[in-house]
C-alpha cells in the first residue's frame, strides 16, 4: 500500500497494470486540481491526505518524490518535538509535586 504511492508518484505510464496506480494517480491529479479541499469537506482530498500521512509516517527517504511528503514529514516531526516537550514538561510537574510532599510530610 505505501509502496503504491511511491510508485504511482514516479509512475509515467497511463496504461500501468499495477493495481490500484491509476487510482492513486487519480487522487493525486483531484487533489491539486480541487477547489473543495480536505478543507471543505472533500472525501477525496480527505482520502488522499490520510493515505500520504500513512506515507510520511513510514517514510525514511529525505529525496521521497511522493507529493507533500517532505512537507507532511516536517508537520510530524514538528508535531512528536510538541508532544515530547509537553510530556517532559508534564514529568517535571509530577516530580515537583512529589518533591514537595515528600519536603512536606517529613
Ligand atoms: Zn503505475
Ligand atoms: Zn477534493
Ligand atoms: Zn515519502
Amino acid at each position: 500500500m505505501l509502496d503504491l504511492l511511491v510508485h504511482a508518484s514516479q509512475c509515467r505510464s497511463p496504461l500501468c497494470q499495477y493495481p490500484n496506480c491509476r487510482k492513486v494517480k487519480g487522487l493525486f491529479r483531484h487533489g491539486i486540481s480541487c477547489k473543495t479541499r480536505a478543507s471543505g469537506g472533500c472525501v477525496l482530498c480527505k482520502k488522499m491526505w490520510y493515505l500520504l500521512q500513512l506515507h510520511a509516517r513510514a517514510c525514511k527517504e529525505s529525496q521521497c518524490h511522493v507529493p507533500r511528503c517532505r512537507d507532511l514529514k516536517e508537520h510530524l516531526r514538528r508535531l512528536q518535538q510538541q508532544s515530547d516537550s509537553r510530556r517532559r514538561a508534564a514529568v517535571m510537574e509530577m516530580m515537583r509535586q512529589r518533591a514537595a510532599e515528600v519536603a512536606g510530610g517529613s
